[in-house]
């Protein structure tokens, strides 16, 4: 029997998604190529950060802000249906200036920025996280700016899933829409047809390659490769300096990232792109040299032309998008469920789509 609602990805959105719709009273099937969990949800970074990367403009702040105030809840909730704890951490972010001229740019951000707390000596800073550089020009804290493990938050996702009776089809790869009647009644995929009532794309960078709509969805790969470091001092706050940022885990470990690169659908790591980070890195903490290398990541955010996100109805009855979050997937994932939850319920979505509308590009 046909299912009421089809996903298409097992990233962080698909099984936020699928999960939402579940909670509604939705019977719902997801498809992956991969494994859940996988794709750039596996490599990000986990920070819930409003304002970055600065300037971020207000049709995106207006989409960020109540899903980070979401997320207290989202991981209390999350903990009690799968027992897997994200590791929500409330600790704040430091942005560092290494030049006069970056300083100035960040006491105009902090004008913005309600509750941010400029450092202007390097007492302030280096009370607060031991391992920066005393010769920094200076510090933003951001008290408000949370980050979580995203590799815990598609685990607890998963599981919540499953435990919704949620079935996931792992491997199949959806190729084609199938259009009938005007409306879009399920996938064509590698492992045959699936059908059902709604359909609802969230398959990340590759959401723009499944055919059979008259204009291809703009999402395009962006690669991002970020790297596991184990400092010999672990750091307490996420760290900003000029072009990397640096995120604690509660496990002592550190990620340091990411590079932003067009380099189509190319997962592999490069020697610039890692000693690139880390020269950046060395320069921002000097204790990071004697740090173990554990890992490199590599994943592909979904981007779109305005990076604006791209949300809502396709243009097609009973096809819904959840693509193209770029670089705030983990930020995004709770409020990009409740609105995909809405709109399958025929509810009004808790924020309004316009800046988001897929019409935007023109017809798709
Ligand atoms: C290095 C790096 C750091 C990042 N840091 C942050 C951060 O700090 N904070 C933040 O909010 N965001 C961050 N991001 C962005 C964030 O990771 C992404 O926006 C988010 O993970 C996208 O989730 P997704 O579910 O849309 O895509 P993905 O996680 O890529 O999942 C896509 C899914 O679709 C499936 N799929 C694809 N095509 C098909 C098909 N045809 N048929 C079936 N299945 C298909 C794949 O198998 C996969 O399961 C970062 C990204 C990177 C790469």
């Amino acid at each position: 029997m046909a299912k009421d609602a089809l996903v298409i990805g097992s990233g962080v959105i698909g099984l936020a998604v699928a999960r939402e719709l579940a909670h509604r009273g939705l019977s719902v099937e997801i498809l992956t190529r991969d494994m859940p969990g996988s794709g750039a949800s596996s490599a990000s970074a986990g920070m819930l950060e409003v304002h970055f990367p600065a300037p971020v403009p207000p049709e995106l702040s207006a989409l960020c802000l109540p899903s980070r105030a979401l997320y207290g809840n989202y991981a209390r909730i999350l903990r009690d249906e799968s027992g897997v704890d994200i590791e929500l951490d409330l600790e704040g972010t430091l942005t560092l200036a290494t030049t006069a001229d970056e300083f100035i740019a960040l006491q105009e951000q902090s004008k913005a920025i309600t509750g941010s707390q400029l450092l202007e000596t390097p007492p302030s800073w280096t009370k607060m996280e031991p391992g920066l550089s005393p010769s920094l020009s200076g510090a933003l804290f951001l008290p408000d700016d949370h980050h979580v493990n995203p590799r815990r938050l598609c685990e607890a996702l998963l599981i919540s899933c499953e435990r919704l009776n949620i079935r996931i089809h792992r491997g199949v790869t959806a190729h084609k829409y199938i259009l009938e009647n005007g409306r879009i009644a399920g996938v064509e995929t590698d492992s045959g047809s699936f059908r059902a009532g709604l359909t609802i794309n969230a398959a990340g960078a590759w959401a723009g390659n499944i055919s059979g709509l008259p204009v291809p969805l703009p999402v395009r790969p962006v690669r991002g490769q970020i790297l596991s470091l184990r400092p010999q001092t672990p750091l307490h706050f996420v760290l900003h300096g000029p072009s990397v940022y640096a995120v604690p885990r509660r496990d002592g470990s550190i990620l340091l990232g990411a590079t932003v690169e067009e380099a189509g659908f190319d997962e592999t790591p490069t020697a610039g792109g890692i000693s690139g980070l880390l020269a950046e890195g060395f320069r921002m903490v000097p204790s990071l040299k004697d740090a173990v290398l554990e890992e490199v990541r590599v994943g592909l955010r979904p981007g779109t032309p305005d990076t604006f996100p791209i949300l809502g109805h396709s243009g097609f009855p009973n096809l819904l998008l959840a693509a193209g979050p770029f670089r705030k997937g983990i930020l995004l994932a709770p409020i990009v469920a409740q609105t995909m939850g809405a709109l399958a319920t025929g509810q009004t979505p808790p924020i309004s789509l316009e800046a988001y509308s897929p019409g935007r590009f023109g017809r798709n």
